[in-house]
Order: structure tokens, then sequence, then C-alpha cells
């Protein structure tokens, strides 16, 4: 009997492999942006008519089912006319697993007498192909007040449940000629599994509410009910009006409320909502005030919201960092990782939460990195965190080791291992274990042939050296070459700096031309001058910012000095350079200026893309990161776009972890998530320009001493 209950629980644990979190799959509950709907487009002919700008739907700010906004739809029904209103998904990386389709739901409020036609309005679904479903007819129920349209999916004729992931938006089109003018609004469209969603039994409570300059910070205890589908936020300048102001997400337990006035009371309370919307009681109300804030306030204050993402944020089993946020919860990705460890480091020097909380943190950290699927020491892009199973999220074939990612992961845990300095056996114990975790990467593994003048990012058992990307600077990825000839165990010779990541021959000259398109460059070093600014090294004009920061996290470029140029110099330099080009902004974008600039890789409103200040590799979007993460090579002006920012923007741009990834003004779009490459290195280099803290402790290594000595006597060869 025991051996058989024993086998029983074995097939359990193996069944029970944790379950992604299942989002609803929905299509609209606010615009981040005011004005028009970037997600929408309209279209009318012959004598029919739609309200649109730009030929996107314009978006309704005092009235809405949910705080802050619906979508407004005025429209005229013309004679042999036809007006027509698509909303599309938002995809958001990662956000991939989805509770079923069983309904169609949203919101609706017409606000003008329909007369006698039935047929009010025409709903079809679009498919990924451009094609529509099968149309359904939405009848005006009540006048002036808003009700749930709810449509069972089975009833939509050629509605596939098992495909609804194909579906990109939703239609509404005329479907009568009656030559009547309307007004309706729309708001909160989604797929629901149920129709009767479950009451709330939790009690909503605010445990927190902490004011800034232009904002509040709303935290309240995580509850513990999967039935809540929002949770809405109420505030009141009186004490006694509550209005509804914003609605979260229910895996977020705080919501950052930007008024856009300092030194003002307020009073705040929440409520739980459930799929049906039904709403739970209102919690207590909380007190609150804005205040004025010193420049040096404002610089702690972004690198708090950036570092929860990385504390609050985590995922459960490591405490390591997700890809984006929102997006997949079980998912760790490795280098957003080792930069949220510096994160973390500067958050407990900040007293962001103390020492004994940190190290905890480090524990459950590290107790996963012990156990997670490694190849020849190194950890692979993405990790399963309740398995520590590699994740392929990128393809098939990049299901192993990533050697790049590895190395940021590394320098996070390099600087840890300085940090925790105490000479109490939690913290020795700490840095015997990540010594351990550091001396197991193979780094010599990744040249791929005994005498190989290059690195290789990827491997895998099954899959080997298929992917076969050799690294060449000038990119991100200097760090991962420094630190594989700093291995005290594994280490690559120096000479492999020269002959891979600067290397000179035909292999390097093509690398760097394909991605570049120009031959600028393409030699490692440059030599030309941009906007007034000379370059000695980097493909281009420089690329990216993030060039600049994913390998100086912890790494002091001012203590690189090659054969070509000093680091900290370059990186200033090309920091200067994107400066530069989105003040001149060629392409004229809405915008960008001398404070908002910094071309880099993030989410866009097309698509994701690393932009550099060329004009075929400028998009239009700016991320925060790029600028605010440049503070050590250019605070002036870091400093200008972090206020411009705040003030300006924050009533779209700032959010629970800081600055959203991304805006773009010419398209009136701003990026709904937050990356995990993007919050920490704003914490970090705020830090290194603040006190050089994670520099200071990464350079103190006595690994990297040695390796920089090596490179040094390589240099002079
Ligand atoms: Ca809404």
């Amino acid at each position: 009997m025991r051996v058989f209950s024993f086998i029983c629980l074995l097939l359990i644990s193996f069944q029970l492999k944790a379950q992604e979190y299942a989002y609803p799959y929905s299509f609209f509950y606010n615009s981040l942006m005011q004005g028009h709907y970037f997600f929408s487009q309209t279209s009318a002919s012959g004598g029919s008519f739609i309200q649109h700008i730009s030929n996107k739907l314009p978006v309704a700010d005092s009235l809405f089912h949910t705080p802050g906004n619906a979508l407004q739809l005025h429209y005229k029904n013309g004679k042999g006319g036809k007006w027509q209103a698509n909303i599309y998904r938002q995809q958001k990386r990662g956000v991939d697993n989805f509770q079923k389709a069983k309904y169609l739901s949203f919101w609706m409020y017409v606000s003008t007498p329909r007369g006698d036609n039935i047929d009010f309005l025409q709903l079809r679904l679009i498919k990924a192909d451009s094609s529509f479903s099968e149309s359904v007819s939405i009848n005006a129920a009540k006048l002036n007040e808003w009700y749930q349209v709810l449509i069972p999916t089975g009833a939509i004729y050629n509605f596939n449940p098992d495909s609804f992931e194909s579906i990109i938006g939703i239609s509404l089109a005329q479907s009568n000629e009656d030559g009547k003018e309307y007004v309706v609004y729309v708001d909160d469209i989604e797929f629901l599994a149920t129709e009767n969603s479950p009451a709330m039994l939790d009690k909503a409570v605010i445990a927190s509410a902490t004011g800034y300059a232009l904002h509040n910070d709303i935290v309240w205890n995580k509850p513990d009910n999967n039935n809540i589908h929002l949770v809405k936020i109420y505030r009141s300048e009186n004490g006694k009006d509550f209005l509804p102001v914003g609605i979260q997400q229910p895996f977020i337990n705080r919501y950052a409320d930007f008024t856009g006035e300092t030194n003002k009371q307020y009073s705040y309370k929440i409520s739980f909502l459930n799929s049906s919307y039904k709403e739970s009681a209102l919690s207590p109300a909380i007190q609150v005030a804005t205040r004025s804030m010193t420049d040096d306030e404002l610089l702690t204050m972004v690198q708090e919201a950036a570092f929860r993402y990385y504390w609050e944020g985590a995922e459960t089993n490591s405490g390591l960092a997700k890809e984006n946020i929102p997006g997949r919860h079980n998912m760790i990705a490795s280098g957003a990782s080792g930069f949220g460890i510096m994160a973390l480091i500067a958050g407990t020097e900040r007293k962001f939460i103390t020492r004994q909380q940190s190290i905890e943190r480090f524990e459950k950290i590290v107790h996963f990195l012990e156990r997670a699927k490694t190849f020849h020491g190194a950890y692979p892009h993405f990790m399963d965190g309740p398995t520590g199973n590699a994740e392929p999220f990128f393809g098939k074939r990049d299901n192993g080791a990533d050697l790049v990612e590895t190395s940021f992961l590394m320098q996070g845990l390099l600087a840890a291992r300085q940090y925790f300095s105490g000479n109490n056996d939690q913290e020795k114990r700490m840095r015997e274990r990540i010594t351990a975790i550091w001396e197991k990467v193979e780094w010599d593994w990744f040249k791929q042939h005994p005498d190989s003048k290059f690195l290789y990012w990827h491997w895998s058992p099954d899959q080997a050296w298929t992917i076969n990307h050799n690294l060449i600077g000038w990119n991100e990825t200097m760090v991962t070459y420094l630190l594989a000839i700093a291995s005290p165990t594994h280490s690559i010779p120096a000479s492999m700096y020269y002959s891979g990541w600067a290397n000179q021959d035909s292999t390097g000259q093509k690398y760097r031309s394909a991605w570049g398109q120009t031959r600028d460059g393409s030699m490692y070093k440059n030599g030309n001058t941009y906007f007034g600014i000379k370059l000695d090294v980097g493909v281009s004009n420089g690329g990216p910012l993030f060039f600049t920061h994913y390998s100086y996290l912890g790494y002091d470029p001012k203590a690189i000095t090659d054969r070509y140029t000093n680091y900290f110099t370059n990186n200033q330099n090309i920091a200067k350079i994107n400066h530069a080009y989105c003040v001149l902004n060629p392409k004229k974008y809405l915008g960008y200026g001398d404070s908002a600039w910094g071309l880099t890789a993030s989410d866009g409103p097309f698509d994701y893309s690393a932009d550099e200040p060329v004009e075929w590799q400028d998009h239009g979007k700016i991320a925060p990161t790029g600028a605010i993460s440049s503070f050590p090579y250019t605070p002036v002006e870091s400093m200008k776009a972090l206020k411009h920012y705040y003030y300006r923007y924050g009533k779209f741009l700032w959010g629970e972890f800081g600055f959203r990834d991304a805006f773009d003004l010419t398209n009136n779009w701003c990026s709904e998530i937050y990356m995990g490459l993007n919050q920490a290195p704003m914490t970090v280099m705020i830090e290194n320009y603040r006190t050089g803290l994670l520099w200071n402790l990464f350079m103190r290594n006595e690994d990297i001493q040695q390796g920089l000595l090596k490179l040094e006597a390589e240099k002079n060869k």
C-alpha cells in the first residue's frame, strides 16, 4: 500500500508541472494614450460616416465602464454606405496562455435613442489571415447606461474554440440604412471562460500609500482569490467623493496614480471585480499627499520603481527576473536576471529592502541556480521557474546554453559575491556558492574548436553548434569575452579578445557590415566623426544604446582601455551621438529632442526592435532606458530626459515599475509592458553615476583583476 501511494505521488508530482498563468484573451480595457486609440482602424464609404482621428477611434475619457476610458463610436448609417471600426488585440511578448473563450464579452453604452432597429450593429471577429467570422447582430438593449453584451462563442458560426488565438481583433460595422446618427461607447472587450463568475469574498485592504511629485503609489494586500478579474482604484480629493481612476491586473498589487499635481492631499479606496464585473465592497480609505521632490529624490524614485520589477515582480520559485511584465509568469530570463541582481544590490544599499531580506532573496536565487539545468556550466536564455529546465522561447534550436545571457548573469553574481562581504556564516556561504556557480561555467567549451578565434553564442546537446553565431564586437557582448578571459577555471586566452571580439579579418568585417548596413566600423575601430563627435570604436555610428549598458553595469568601462580606445570615453561618445541625432531628428518624429532621446532596443507599436541613430533603424519610438541608463556618460542630458519623461509624459509613461518600456508620439502609442532587460539598467547605471557602487564592487573581484592584467599584457604584444 505504501509503495502504491508512493508511485501515485510520483506520477502526480510529474503531472503537476506548474500551470502557466492564464490571461483573459482581451481586446480592450483602456487606452494608455488620450486622443485616439492606436490599435483601431475606421473606414466609411457612401453616405455613411464614422468619427475618427487619423482613421483611429476616439478615446472617451469621461465616459467609461472601467476607468480611465472607453472607445467612442460616433457614426451615421448612410443609405448605400458602410462604416466599419476594427479594434485589434495588442500582442504582448509571452502573454500566450489564455483562459478559455466560451463567451465574447464587451460593455456597451448607447447614448442615442435607437428607433426601431433591432439590428443595431454588426460584429465580426477578425482572424490572423485578415478574414472575418460570420457576423453577429448586436441590439441596443438599453439607453444611457452600461450593459454587458455576452455572446456565447459557440453561437458564432465558424468560430473554432481550439484556435481562438488566431483571432486578432473585432470589427463593428453598420447593419442597417436608417440614415440616423448614433453615439455608442464600448469598453472591456474580451473572451470570458464563464458567464457568471463567483462573487468575491476577499476584503480589499490598502496596505500603504506613498506620495511623490506628481503621483501616488497605492499598495494593497495581495488577494488570495483566483476569481479576481481586475482591481479597481478610486481617488478622492475631498475625502468624500470617490471617483474611479484606474484598474490593475490581479497579479500586481500596486497602482501608480499619476495625478499631475504636487502638494495635494488625496484619499484612495480600492475594490475587486470578478469577470462579470461584480464589485466587492470598497476598502477603507487611505490618505496620502503628493510633494515636491529634489533631483536627488527623483533619482531614488526612478531607481526604486525599476528595482521593484525584480523584487516584487520576480518569478516565484527562483526570485529571478521575468522577460517582461505582463508576460509569462513562470519564465526566467537569464540576462535580465543578472541585471536584476545588480538592481537588488543597489536597492539593498539604498534601503528599499533590508540586508536580511536581500540575503534571503539571494539564497533563493543561488538555490535555484545550483539546481537549474546548465550546459557545460552555462545557462539557457530562458528557464522554466518551476522545473529549472531550459525554455526554448526563441525557437526550438535555442534549447541549450546561451553564453551571452550567462555572462550577464555572472556579471551580476560576481557583483553580489563582493557585496556580501560579511564575516558571518550566511554571507560567507553565499560567496562560496556564487564562486561554485561561476567556476562551473566552461567558457572555453564555447570556442567550438580548440584553435578558434571566436566564442560562440549557443550550444545544446541535440543542436550542438547549429545556430553557429560567433561573438564579434562592437555590440553588447564584450563582457562575455572579458569574463571568459577572467575565469579561474575555464578561461580562454586573452588573445581571443583581439582575434574574436575585435576581429578584423573578413569574418568580422562581413558580420559588422551586415548588421550595420555600412562599412563604417567594419574593422571594429571606426575613427569617423558623427555630429562633430569622434567615434573610435563602433559599427555604423555606434549602434543602439544598450551596447553601452549591458556589458558595463558591473564591469567599469573606465578600466578598459584596449588597442583602440577607452570604453568609458567611447560609450560616452556613443551616447552623445545618439543624443545629437535625436535633437536633429531627421525623420521629424514627434517628441524627439534635447530631453527625449536615446534610441535602443525596446518594444514598439509594430514590433520589438533595436533602434539606432541612423534613419534606417529609427522607427520613431523612444525607450526611457536609453537616456536614463546612460546617466554616467551624459548626466546633464540624462537628467533632462528623466524629468521630461516623468513630468511631461508621466500620465501614460509612468507605472508601477517606473517608466514603461517605450513610447511613440507620432503613432500616439505607449508600451503596456516593462522589460527585464530595460528596467534594471536604469537602477544600476543611476547608482553607478551617483556612487559607483556596482562598478566598485564588481571590479574588486580578484578574478576580474587578473583578467584585466592578461588583457593589458595582450594589448602591448
Ligand atoms: Ca475602460
